[in-house]
């Protein structure tokens, strides 16, 4: 069964290496890793079940970053019970998914997830007709079939992350040679490249992250068809591309995907609008500066809002469009708010970005044009505005990036630091010679610059 699966996998008519399904097992001494390394959530499931009778493994990323020296994310466990198995032993469990069906098991305040040992997702007859899981470009549609453990290592994305580490004996299962290509710093892919490619394009998305976060470099054979078929991508539903866009994203090696993804014509049809952005010269220099910030906090374990970074990458495509609307005789304010609405809008559709954002962002955008009214209590009442930081730290970067006046964001940050006397006293000295000025232009209808946005207001 595993023999006919993999001659599909390494479909070019060849067929698969000798390296390929030769169990490789490494032990504690070679591999170093020690279960006290592991969570203790996933300590104890892999151990009980274990001592109910299935084979339970520590799999995947963690493994991979354990062996690299890096601390993982999360622990994912394999096993050959099935959902419903592991469900019936652990009381605190739920299955979840329909396209790959698994089981959180919750202990603690943490959360992990269980899967079942997946096999080949045709039929195994190769006479029968096989049922249709992908779809005409060859995208896997289900990934739902049961299998052995080699079959399971067979199906992963890359050999180093089809690693098995059984806690309780302390040793590695390697079907795939992937210990060894950790140990040589390579990202290899499982099978022919352009056939897992095409059952998920994602793979290719996958591939420039995970290369960049843990510093591997793509093997040439699994680099070479990603620019032809990166227009695949366009057949993944949108959800699934915004959720690996944010992993990408909150990488920590964000501006180095970036610059990789650009590289490899990958960019196209994933963040559509990131091709015209980055042709902008202010965009493209904002852009790498709000990227450059946002690995910067992930590496000092700051918080990082993804509401924030959306609005950062989608702020030149509201800049020109505000730029249009105003030419084209609207207010400054509601030439804003239309290209907010009209720039959301499109994203949705495009991108994907979930509306849960839409609040932190519009309000971003919104309160832009505030930081530019220093006169009367204006100033103030910005800075007591519940998203007044992250609109500060926006309004910066704008600076920083050559968009606004570098003059306008060393003045804010004086009076961030400064006490109330000092504001009021900067205050004066700004508008003390234009304030009559500005009077009259505001009789005229001129400059009326509201005090809160029409953006939705949310605390904390
Ligand atoms: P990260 O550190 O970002 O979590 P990861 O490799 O653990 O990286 P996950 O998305 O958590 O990524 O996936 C867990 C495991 O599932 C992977 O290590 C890999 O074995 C397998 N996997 C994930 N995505 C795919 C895919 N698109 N195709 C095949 N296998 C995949
Ligand atoms: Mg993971």
């Amino acid at each position: 069964m595993i023999r006919k699966f993999l001659s599909k996998v390494f479909s070019r008519k060849e067929s698969a290496p000798e390296s390929i399904a030769k169990l490789r097992v490494i032990r504690n001494k070679q591999h170093g890793i020690r279960a006290s390394q592991i969570a203790p959530c996933a300590l104890k499931i892999t151990g009980n079940l274990q001592q109910a009778g299935y084979s339970a493994y520590i799999v995947g990323g963690a493994v991979r970053d354990l062996l690299l020296g890096l601390t993982p994310k999360d622990f994912d466990v394999a096993t050959d019970a099935t959902p419903e198995q592991v469900r019936q032993i652990f009381r605190r469990s739920r299955i979840i998914g329909r396209r790959f069906r698994l089981v959180h098991v919750m202990c603690g305040q943490e959360t992990i997830e269980v899967s079942t040992f997946r096999g080949p997702s045709a039929t195994a007859d190769d006479n029968e007709e096989p049922i249709q899981l992908t779809d005409q470009h060859g995208r896997l549609l289900r990934d739902n079939v049961f299998g052995t453990q080699e079959e399971d290592a067979v199906r992963r994305d890359f050999t180093v992350n089809a690693l098995f580490y059984d806690p309780v004996k302390e040793e590695i299962l390697d079907y795939l040679n992937g210990f060894e290509d950790i140990k040589a710093k390579k990202l290899r892919i499982i099978g022919d490249a352009v056939q897992r490619y095409r059952e998920d394009p994602v793979r290719m998305l996958r591939a420039v992250r995970l290369a960049s976060k843990l510093g591997l470099q793509i093997d040439a054979d699994t680099v070479k068809p990603i620019g032809d078929l990166a227009p695949l991508l366009q057949n993944v539903p949108p959800s699934r591309l915004f959720d690996e866009m944010l992993k990408l994203l909150l990488s920590g090696h964000a501006l180095a995907c970036v610059v990789e993804l650009r590289a490899r014509g990958l960019h196209h049809g994933l963040l559509p609008m990131l091709d015209v952005i980055l042709e902008q010269p202010l965009g493209e220099r904002f852009i790498k500066l709000a990227l450059k910030n946002t690995d910067e906090r992930i590496r000092q374990d700051k918080p990082v809002s993804p509401g924030f970074l959306f609005a950062t990458l989608l702020w030149h495509e509201v800049l020109s469009n505000w730029n249009a609307n105003q030419k084209s005789g609207e207010k400054t304010f509601p030439a804003l708010f239309k290209a907010i609405d009209q720039i959301l809008t499109l994203q949705h559709k495009k991108l994907a970005i979930p509306r849960r954002y839409d609040a932190v962002i519009q309000e971003i955008w919104s309160m832009q044009p505030r930081f530019e009214i220093r006169a009367g209590r204006r100033p103030f009442q910005l800075l007591t505005h519940p998203r007044f930081r992250a609109a500060y730290d926006f309004m910066l970067l704008r600076c920083e990036s050559g968009e606004l006046d570098a003059e306008l964001g060393e003045w804010w940050k004086k009076f961030l630091a400064v006490d109330n006397v000092e504001r009021e006293k900067m205050l004066s000295k700004l508008s003390a010679p234009k304030r009559k000025r500005r009077r009259r232009s505001k009789k005229a209808g001129s400059n009326p610059a509201p005090a809160t946005t029409s953006s939705p207001s949310i605390t904390g």
